[in-house]
């Protein structure tokens, strides 16, 4: 489908039909912070946001999600599944965001199939949205990720000034297109060389940060006596991990309030919780904050792409501007090539 245009009067009245016969999901600003909510209109959206504080992966990888319950007084034992999403459109995405998605459908729908991640994920639509400007931690282009590209999305929308340029990405998206098309015009031509003056910003503004030879290094790496000094200031809190959009590792609970129907939910968990990796009996692998440092790093630097050939990062810069100690992803990337 050809590119179409969007008059910025008319944004609010697209996301008021997509929310007619979808659940909607888009940015608003609660509390003075940009979140991914479900909303019932356009009303309170915000496009003009740089990165959400969090990403919307729990709309994927909900943070604490039922799987199922159960009820012992039943002589069936029967399991009762959750009821899945309803179709739904995640309206407002950034690139890095979009290309997390990406990563975790390597992780979630390949050699493993989570259902309840697929269900979620075939249930989406994605309209993401180009940035025009970033956040001084931003690197996505380390990944070979555009500020004005979003692949995995099915609608793409680029700012222009008095309209959006959107992009028809997929089958996706030109459904969704075709049931809003008398909000859009056809673009007049002139829509890829404005975006690509309107997102230089962006791309100029973000740290360059090279990983030519990162992954070659860290392959020898295990032992280096820089993972003990790095983790050192963590103070094991888990930021880094809850904030990051490709951060993946649950644990899963039984919930019954002694009463004899249960829950089963799965929780997000973090790598860099002591009692992450101790098994049953106390053994525990890793035992001090070098080991758990260590591996948050090299997951996503080196074991990613040994397993999934892409590196685990998107270069947001969530964690490296909420770690209460400054341990930077970034960072420890120049110090990797900096090893002899
Ligand atoms: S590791 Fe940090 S910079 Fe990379 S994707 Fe996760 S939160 Fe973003
Ligand atoms: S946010 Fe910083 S201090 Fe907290 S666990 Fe992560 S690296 Fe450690």
């Amino acid at each position: 489908m050809a590119d179409k245009s969007l008059k910025k009067d008319q944004v609010k009245n697209l996301l008021n039909k997509i929310a007619q016969s979808n659940q909607l999901i888009a940015p608003i600003l609660s509390d003075g912070i940009t979140l991914f909510k479900p909303v019932q209109s356009g009303e309170g959206v915000v496009l003009d946001y740089q990165n959400a504080v969090v990403p919307p992966k729990d709309f994927f990888f909900p943070q604490s999600e039922k799987m199922f319950s159960y009820d012992m007084s039943d002589p069936s034992w029967a399991i009762k599944p959750e009821e899945g999403v309803p179709n739904r459109v995640l309206f407002g995405a950034r690139p890095c965001d979009v290309k997390s998605i990406l990563l975790l459908d390597k992780v979630f729908d390949a050699e493993f199939r989570d259902d309840f991640y697929i269900d979620k994920r075939n249930k989406t639509t994605i309209v993401a949205i180009s940035c025009n400007d970033c956040r001084h931690t931003c690197f996505c282009g380390a990944f070979g990720i555009s500020p004005g590209k979003a692949e995995g999305a099915d609608l793409l929308l680029t700012d222009l000034g008095d309209r959006y340029l959107v992009e028809v990405l997929t089958d996706k998206g030109e459904t969704l297109a075709a049931n809003c098309s008398d909000l859009f015009s056809n673009d007049d031509g002139s829509g890829a060389a404005a975006k690509e003056k309107a997102t230089a910003p962006a791309l100029e503004k973000q740290m360059k940060i090279d990983l030519e030879g990162v992954k070659a290094k860290l392959d020898n790496m295990f032992d280096h006596p820089m993972w003990a000094a790095e983790s050192l200031r963590c103070i094991g809190c888990g930021t880094c991990t809850f904030v990051c959009p490709t951060c993946h590792c649950f644990d899963i609970v039984d919930f019954n309030n002694q009463s004899s129907v249960g829950y089963r939910y799965r929780c997000a968990d973090s790598c860099q919780f002591a009692n992450f990796t101790r098994a049953a009996g106390g053994h525990q692998p890793r035992p001090s904050k070098m080991e758990r440092t260590r591996q948050r790093f090299m997951h996503k630097l080196r074991y990613f792409v040994d397993r999934y050939g892409d590196f685990g990062c998107v270069g947001c810069g969530r964690c490296l501007e909420k770690c209460p100690v400054n341990l930077d992803i970034a960072q420890i990337i120049n110090k990797v090539k900096e090893v002899g």
